[in-house]
């Protein structure tokens, strides 16, 4: 028998629970790693334990459903060139590459370990980590098998650009042949960055088929750079997730209304590059299932934060901050196909945050403070 304990004195709990909504003045009971209890603080039941917020609001843990962690190297030179006017391209991918191919599993362990820490502590208790950095066979499984030691939302992303003095259809071969088969067993998921300047639509197609026929979920990358073919892609596979999604066209919008790929978007790649934020209110009216993600990444967007993420759905996007911690939970977890987090209800994992602050609403109206007063995790008071 493990110690039940039970978080009391909860002034706004949003639940993102369809059936529970928000509560106020609400108690959570958690027995091992699991919820088996919510309600209003007056009814709740005998626990071990009792841990008092204080009338803090309380939300479920983030689920971040896109980061790239395991690289070496640092790029912000290339950011500060970038603020300087230089634009974004998809080739600067390769300096991390030869960074990473040179690091030892060490150090890619440690800034793997340095940076789910981030996460933590930004109130992120699920995240997935993509492949992409090494780009041949051996550094690819090697990026896969250290990621599958910090989550089991692992992604194969040997598809992320075609590595210098490389032929296309070669490589294309190498991904979907044998780097496939070296990655699988490490891996839940399979990308492809389908944009100009990565992988056309039929390479893309390819590359996802075979992680399919290999028994991975599909994701895609699609639409960071312009209007492209990667969503109706990913709808045709029945993707998770079409992540980016900045730039859309009406048939892409209607594809993704009658899937059940959700449209992740990632404002803070956005936010780093200087780039136009993708129109949040215009997909949510529409009827898309969105969820916010980190892409944590040393190129495009490097913050682990997701508060900032909910931060600029709402001041650039359009969101409600309702809206935009439901992406950032519930939404989240559809992205990863997760029904066990994102939300707070009996029988779910026990992944909360108790914020600083009497509400939600703080994450937007207080950008850039750090309001994470508690982070559980599984159960466990981490933060
Ligand atoms: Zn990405």
């Amino acid at each position: 028998m493990t110690p039940t304990t039970a978080l009391t004195g909860i002034g706004l709990l949003a639940t993102q629970d369809p059936a529970l909504g928000e509560i106020s003045d609400a108690a959570v009971v958690i027995d091992g790693a699991s919820i088996v209890w919510v309600g209003p603080s007056a009814s709740v039941p005998a626990a071990d334990e009792r841990v008092d917020v204080g009338g803090r609001a309380v939300v479920p843990g983030f689920v971040d459903s896109h980061a790239h962690l395991v690289f070496a190297g640092d790029r912000s030179a290339e950011f500060e060139a970038r603020m300087a006017g230089k634009p974004y391209a998809a080739g600067g991918i390769r300096t991390t590459v030869e960074a990473t191919r040179a690091a030892s599993d060490s150090v890619l362990r440690a800034n793997l370990g340095r940076l789910s820490a981030e996460l933590l502590r930004a109130g992120v208790t699920t995240f997935e980590c993509k492949s992409g950095y090494g780009l041949d066979v051996a550094n690819e499984e090697r990026s896969l098998r250290l990621a599958r030691e910090a989550t089991a939302e692992t992604t194969f992303l040997g598809a992320h650009v075609v590595p210098p003095d490389t032929d296309r259809c070669a490589y294309v071969d190498l991904v979907v042949g044998p780097m496939l088969t070296a990655c699988a067993p490490h891996a839940r998921w399979v990308d492809v960055f389908c944009e100009r300047g990565a992988f056309d639509a039929s390479e893309s197609r390819a590359v996802l088929l075979a992680g399919i026929a290999a028994g991975l979920g599909a994701r895609v990358h699609a639409g960071q750079l312009g209007v492209g073919p990667g969503v109706q892609l990913a709808v045709e596979v029945d993707a998770a997730s079409a992540d980016h999604c900045t730039y859309l066209s009406a048939g892409d919008v209607d594809a993704l209304v009658h899937s059940d790929t959700v449209a992740t978007l990632l404002p803070l790649v956005e936010f780093s590059t200087r780039s136009p934020y993708p129109d949040a209110r215009f997909l949510l009216d529409a009827g898309v299932q969105v969820a916010l993600a980190t892409d944590c990444n040393p190129g495009s967007g490097f913050s682990t934060s997701m508060p900032l993420a909910i931060a600029l759905a709402v001041r650039e996007m359009g969101m409600t901050p309702a809206e935009a911690v439901r992406a950032a939970t519930a939404t989240g977890a559809k992205a990863l196909r997760r029904e066990d987090v994102g939300r707070i209800a009996v029988g779910l994992s026990a992944d909360l945050v108790v914020l600083d602050a009497p509400s939600y609403v703080h994450l937007a109206y207080r950008p850039g403070v750090p309001l994470m007063y508690q982070v559980w995790q599984r159960g466990q008071r981490v933060i």
